[in-house]
Parts: structure tokens; C-alpha cells; sequence
């Protein structure tokens, strides 16, 4: 067992509050502040995010039938929202379903008045794929704060893993502080994650209602 004591994010309270299924649909009150998540599926998201809350199976929610396309709303101690965005770019559908995702997660962003931050998932052994470069662009051009977590960090052997660190940011031209290597299976980059997430709460919202 890890110690509390350094855990920058200790999960007191979970609770699942709702779908947003429409870019106009539902969504919670803005009193919380909110941090999303995004990624192609199959990167590693529901794994970041139970090693994120500490639950085997918090992820479960956003992956039951007619859930996967939705925007996926959890309160966190009562002191934020985390938001999982629904994988996109599933390489088995056609692709007018593979651009479904667009207009819901873009919707989402484009109106969020309580979002603070998001945190794009890439998988850390392969360049982004055409999706994530729509995604990145779309991140850019609202100019939300974004942190890139590269999973699966443990597939990698040291040297792989140099080269591939210096890759990404060169090709994502960010700097080292925006990226967090990770590994579901070892728990490397959690507590990094878990204090990225506590900053972005703790910042004023980027936008304010008003520019929305
Ligand atoms: P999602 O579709 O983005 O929610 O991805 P999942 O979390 O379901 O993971 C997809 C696959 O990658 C599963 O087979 C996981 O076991 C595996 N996986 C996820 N994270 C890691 C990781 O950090 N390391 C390794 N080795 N495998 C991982």
C-alpha cells in the first residue's frame, strides 16, 4: 500500500452523475471545476483513470452499452468534475462512425465554462494517428491547458523509451513539463498525474462564461 500521506489526490467520494449524449444535451451545473480526458480507444484510458481514482473498475461506467459514446460526468470529492471524454477513432467502423465523435467532444469544449484542463492520452509507442492530430489541433485552437499522459510507458525498454519521449514532444512541440509518461501496470506517472490534475483545479477557469 502506497502512503496517503504523499497521495496528492486521496479519493474520499465517487459518484457517477450523468451522461451528456448531445453537443446541446444535459451536463452538470458549472459550480464544480471540471478536468476531461481524451484518446483514441484502446490507449489506455479506463486503465489511466482506475489507477488514477484507485478503483479496479471506476471505468466500467463509461464502458458499459450506450455509454462508450457518451460524455461521461464523476464527482470527485465533492471538489471537481472528471470528465471522460468517449474514445475516438475505433479502426473497425466505417468512417462517417468514426467522425461521430467530433461534434459531441468538440461540442463539449467548445461550451465548458467550468473546465480547467484536459489530459490527452497518446500511446507512448506510436505517432499520433490522424484523429489525435484533429484532436491536438482542435485543443490548440481553443487554446484550452492540456497535459499529454503517454501510457503504456512500460512496454518501452529504456533506451525505446528516450527516443520516443524525445520524439513526441519534438513532434508535438511541447515542452517535458506538459508530458507525463505512465503505466497503468506499474503505477509510474500516477502521482504525477493525480498533482498535474490538482494544479488545473486549483487555476482559474481558462475562459470565462462570458467568451463562450
Ligand atoms: P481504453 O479503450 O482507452 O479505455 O483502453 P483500456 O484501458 O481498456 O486498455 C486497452 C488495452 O491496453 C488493454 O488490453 C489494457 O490491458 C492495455 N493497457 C492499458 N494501459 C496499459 C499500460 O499502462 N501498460 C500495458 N502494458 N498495457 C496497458
Amino acid at each position: 500500500m502506497k502512503d496517503s500521506a504523499h497521495d496528492p489526490l486521496v479519493i474520499r467520494g465517487l459518484e457517477f452523475i450523468g451522461p451528456m449524449a448531445t453537443p446541446t444535451g444535459w451536463r452538470p451545473e458549472a459550480k464544480w471545476p471540471e478536468v476531461a480526458f481524451a484518446g483514441r480507444s484502446n490507449v489506455g484510458k479506463s486503465s489511466l483513470l482506475n489507477s488514477l481514482v484507485r478503483r479496479k473498475r471506476f471505468a466500467r461506467v463509461s464502458n458499459t452499452p450506450g455509454r462508450t459514446r457518451e460524455v461521461n460526468f464523476f464527482l470527485v470529492n465533492d471538489q471537481f468534475v472528471l470528465v471522460d471524454l468517449p474514445g475516438y477513432g475505433y479502426a473497425r467502423i466505417s468512417k462517417e462512425r468514426r467522425a461521430e465523435w467530433k461534434p459531441l467532444i468538440e461540442g463539449y469544449l467548445r461550451t465548458s465554462s467550468a473546465l480547467r484542463g484536459i489530459v490527452q492520452l497518446l500511446d507512448v509507442r506510436h505517432d499520433p494517428t490522424a484523429d489525435d492530430r484533429q484532436m491536438i489541433g482542435f485543443l490548440a485552437s481553443i487554446g484550452v491547458p492540456t497535459l499529454f499522459a503517454l501510457t503504456k510507458i512500460d512496454k518501452l525498454t529504456a533506451n525505446q523509451r528516450k527516443a520516443r519521449l524525445t520524439t513526441l514532444t519534438d513532434e508535438l512541440a511541447v515542452s517535458e513539463d506538459q508530458v507525463i509518461p505512465f503505466s497503468a501496470v506499474t503505477g509510474e506517472g500516477r502521482d504525477e498525474l493525480a498533482a498535474a490534475v490538482v494544479s488545473l483545479i486549483e487555476q482559474p477557469a481558462w475562459r470565462s462564461a462570458a467568451t463562450l
